[in-house]
Formats: C-alpha cells, structure tokens, sequence
C-alpha cells in the first residue's frame, strides 16, 4: 500500500464536509494534477466531540461514492499512541504514530551502544549530497542523538508491530510525527532518526518533524521563512540520502503538520518540492471547522446568531479552551472583540475576521485560532449545530472547497 505523491490530511471535526473537501481534489484533477486526500482526526479530537473513528471511515467512503473518486484514499488515525490505537484498527488505514512524549526518555545502554555502532560510520567528514559545506558527526554526538531520539522510535516500532499484528504487512500506511515538541530538530538529527527507523524496519511513508519558527492552529507561519527554506531544503536532502543509505521506503517524504494557512512558506515548499521534484504530505488542521462558522455568519438570521454565540462561549471559557493548545496557538486577549461588538456585526462582518484574507482591513488571526479552538461548544449545541449545517449546506460547502482550492492547493502546487 503506498501513498502518492503529494497528498494533503483534511481534517473534519463534524464529519460533514467530505464531499465538499474531496471536490478540491476533483478540481485539482481536472486541473492535471493527483493529490490524494487522507481524512485525519486524532484522539483528542473524538474525546472532545464524543465521535467514533468509524464515522470518518464512513464520511470518506460516502465522499468517495458520491463524487466518484476514482484514486486513492486514506483514514489517518492521527497522533496515536499505545493507549488509544485500538478503537482506529479497524477504520484507518494510514497511522501517524506520535512519539512526541518519549522523546528524551533514554533507551538502555546496550540499545544506545548498538545505535553508535552502527552509525560509527558516519563520524568525521560527512557530506550530504545537495546541502553546501559538510557535517563532523562525532561519537558524542551520536550518544547525544541516540539519548534523545532512540528510545521514542522504539516506542514507535512497538506500536507500528501492534498496528501489523491486527491489520497484516502492507495494509496500511505508517507516519511517524514528532512534531508537538517545543525543540525543532536538525537535519542532522533527522539523518539520524531516519536510521533509527529503519534499524527498527518500520516502513514510514512520511515524517513529521518539528521545523523551526511557530506553526500555530488555523494562521500564517511565525519565524524567520529564509531560514525555513534552507532547513526544509535540507530536510528534503536528508531524506534522499537516508532512503538511498538505509533502504527505506522510495516513496518516504516529509509530511508538514498544521500545514493549514502557512501561506508564507507555501512559496518555498513549493518550489523546493518542484526543484527536487519530491512529494510532499500537508496535514491541516481541522480548519474546516472555521469554514463551517464562516458559512453559517454568510447564510445571517439564527445561523449567524448561532456563530456569535459560539464565539461568545468561547470568550467566557477562554481558558478551558486555550489550555490544551497552549503550544500552538498565539492569541493576544487585547485583540478580541467583544461579545457584544461581534453580536452587532452582519455576516460579511464576521465572516471578514475569520476568514484567512491576511491582506483584509478586517480579518483577526486572534479570533480566528480562538474560533479554532472552541469546536467543543458546537460539539454541546449537539443537533442544533448540525441541523444547521444541513441547513445551509450550500453556502458552507462553498467556503470549505473554495478554502481548500484557492487557498492551499493553488499556493503549495501553482494551480
Ligand atoms: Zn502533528
């Protein structure tokens, strides 16, 4: 089983808009081009909205049908560990292990040695084909990388043997993320990684790593982008040299997590992806969700009200919220409008702060990661969030695809 090329991770937390964001794909297709879309959605998110993982399987599926989709496409049991892989065996078929939490836990001394051992060859002047200047990996250094990382990729292994066990070799697709740390690892240290995943013979399609600067939910990129594109350039030659070296699988790429909305690094990704001619795994993050509050402000009268007094919940339990995103969102408190200010707003109003127009007087990245953030409120209005999805189905299918194509699709692949 192998992934494409280029694919991209929607997530969707109601489980409403397959088909609107599988017609992106149809779009891009008619346009020449073959991005394969992987439904994503984590643990955390099934918790918060009290959904199962076969609701998505059962969205994809009807998304597929309906549209007539013809290529592939995944079920990603997003950010899993050991504790809560099983209710996703049966659904998913794409697994992104995240080994975020064992990162820094140290592996026994014997493990460690072996792991030295056998990258002892890399010590000294080491170049890596395509990146400028060279590398003198030394001996301490390789205890340094081993005692942070070896551990969190045998972890890794355990679960992806786990997966195995249950679903059988070749049966589905494995990532493996580290990216919900707060330190971004190196080129180097992702060599290294590399080798470790394959020393453990885990067949990874893709790995998130951490990047520098700030990749919060739902808005642009935070951090210097020259230095980004260098790192990501690198990182494209690390992976090159680590599937040629360690014989992992040809089609191992890096995958970009709350991918969504980096709108100022979608120039050097794409263009580096094109330069190398590499694939490439965007994951957003479950901004779909912002499409459907957008919807709802644009269709006015009790939809509208309903989406300002979501955003009026949102600001009375801010820090219940906040809490658990507190390391991937950024939100200024001073930047918020009121209640009462947004319950005075029309639905081009609002919909104007929300949407992602970085260039728009009116748009309000503080409001906007709150919104993201707050999807746990729609989740209690229940039924009445839902039957006014289904209420204005049209207007809110419009904002989803319309994000997906003209926002993302035609930025990161030049449509
Ligand atoms: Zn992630």
């Amino acid at each position: 089983m192998q992934l494409g090329k280029y694919s991209f991770g929607i997530g969707d937390r109601f489980a409403r808009q397959g088909e609107a964001q599988l017609k992106a794909f149809v779009e891009a297709r008619k346009g020449g081009l073959d991005i394969t879309p992987v439904w994503n959605k984590s643990n955390r998110e099934h918790m918060t909205i009290g959904s199962e993982p076969h609701e998505t399987r059962h969205e994809a599926d009807n998304a597929v049908k309906r549209l007539d989709w013809s290529g592939a496409w995944f079920v990603d049991a997003d950010h899993i560990s050991m504790d809560n892989v099983e209710r996703f065996i049966e659904s998913s078929d794409f697994f992104t292990i995240d080994v975020a939490d064992y990162i820094g836990k140290k592996a026994s001394g014997r493990e460690l040695e072996d792991f030295v051992d056998s990258n002892i060859k890399f010590t000294g002047k080491f170049s890596i084909p395509g990146i400028n200047g060279s590398f003198n990996p030394t001996r301490e250094m390789l205890y340094l990388i081993g005692g942070k990382f070896l551990f969190a990729i045998k972890e890794a292994a355990k679960i992806y043997r786990h997966i195995e066990s249950r679903k059988g070799t070749n049966k589905f697709i494995t990532e493996i993320s580290m990216d919900e740390v707060s330190d971004s690892q190196t080129p180097l240290e992702l060599f290294f990684i590399l080798s470790a995943i394959s020393a453990e013979t885990i067949p990874a399609q893709t790995i998130a790593p951490k990047f520098s600067g700030r990749f919060n939910k739902g808005v642009d990129y935070r951090g210097d982008t020259g230095k980004f594109s260098t790192e990501f350039e690198q990182d494209l030659m690390v992976v090159d040299l680590a599937i040629k070296e360690f014989g992992l699988p040809e089609n191992l790429k890096l995958s970009v997590h709350s991918g969504s909305d980096k709108f100022s690094i979608y120039p050097a990704i794409g263009s580096l992806i094109r330069k190398y001619d590499k694939g490439i795994h965007i994951k957003t993050a479950g901004t779909t969700w912002l499409e459907e509050v957008t919807g709802l402000a644009l269709a006015g009268g009790a939809a509208l009200n309903l989406a300002a007094a979501i955003y009026s919940a949102a600001l009375e339990r801010f820090n219940e919220l906040c809490g658990p995103y507190a390391t991937v969102i950024d939100i200024d408190k001073g930047e918020l409008p009121s209640s009462g200010e947004v319950s005075g707003w029309d639905g081009d109003r609002f919909a104007a702060a929300l949407r992602h127009e970085p260039n728009h007087p009116d748009y309000n990245p503080h409001m906007r990661q709150l919104i993201h953030v707050a999807y746990k409120i729609a989740a209690e209005y229940g039924h009445t969030y839902t039957d006014m999805l289904e209420e204005h189905k049209e207007i809110i299918s419009r904002q989803v695809t319309e994000n997906i194509y003209n926002r993302h699709f035609s930025r990161i692949f030049n449509l």
